[in-house]
């Protein structure tokens, strides 16, 4: 797939452009540093937005769920629009009016597809369970026949997508620069806790690397 990101017609920037991020790399680096997308679907004629796991594979992104979960059998549907967005800051302004913000997101339309070949099917969930927790799917029980049965996994092409960032200070009228009111931002940064073993867990099961020690995850903004 071409390097940058081509705008369509619904892609297109309107509002603050200069925000906009036309490399694919980008959106590559903000769906790889996230744990959960918001799936955004028409269900019976109703807009329906559903927080969910995701995985990528090159220009494909992979969801999963329940055969039974009406949020899937609707995105078989029609078109739909999943976004995934990290929160950076809070920048507060001298004004109310130019509290903003910093952000990176990303936002991917397209029609969704049934993914019946069961080696695709194997490789898209184990990208959800990567992006979810790395290093887990070759540590723990495959899912069996009967689990893969019951799951189902769409793909949806990256091909239409678009990428928005803010950084920095807060942007406040000239004249309120001089008003004696603190303006800056407040990072927000998203930190791994302590892992909290399983009450029925054997004593002799310590806590493996790749839990214990998971790198910290959009813990800081990148320079997008
Ligand atoms: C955490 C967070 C909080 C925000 N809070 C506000 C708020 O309170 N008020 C507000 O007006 N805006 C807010 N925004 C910005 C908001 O996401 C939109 O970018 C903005 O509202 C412009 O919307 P629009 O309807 O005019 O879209 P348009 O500019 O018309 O959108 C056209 C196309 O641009 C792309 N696009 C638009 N926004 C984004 C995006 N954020 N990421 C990736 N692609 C995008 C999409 O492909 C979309 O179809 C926030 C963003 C984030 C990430």
């Amino acid at each position: 797939m071409a390097a940058s990101l081509s705008p369509t017609a619904r892609t297109t920037l309107h509002r603050s452009k200069e925000r906009g991020r036309s490399a694919r790399e980008d959106l590559y680096a903000i769906l790889d540093s996230g744990v959960i997308c918001h799936l955004g679907v028409v269900v019976d004629g109703a807009p329906m937005v559903v927080p969910t796991g995701y995985g990528r594979l090159g220009d494909t992104l992979y969801l999963h769920g329940s055969t039974g979960a009406r949020s899937l059998r609707g995105a078989l549907e029609d078109e739909i629009c999943v976004t995934v967005t990290h929160l950076d800051g809070i920048v507060l302004a001298r004004s109310i009016f130019h509290h903003s913000v910093n952000y990176r997101s990303a936002m991917i339309y397209g029609r969704a597809r049934r993914v019946t070949d069961p080696d695709e099917r194997l490789a898209g969930l184990r990208a959800l369970s990567e992006q979810l927790a790395p290093g887990q799917w070759d540590t723990v029980r495959p899912p069996t026949r009967k689990e893969l049965a019951a799951t189902e996994v769409l793909a949806l092409s990256l091909a239409e997508a678009s990428v928005k960032a803010r950084q920095g200070p807060p942007g406040d009228e000239l004249e309120d620069y001089a008003l004696p009111i603190w303006a800056g931002v407040l990072p927000v940064r998203m930190s791994w806790g302590e892992p909290e073993p399983d009450p029925e867990l054997s004593e002799r099961l310590r806590t493996p690397a790749h839990v214990a020690a998971r790198p910290p995850l959009g813990s800081l903004p990148q320079k997008i």
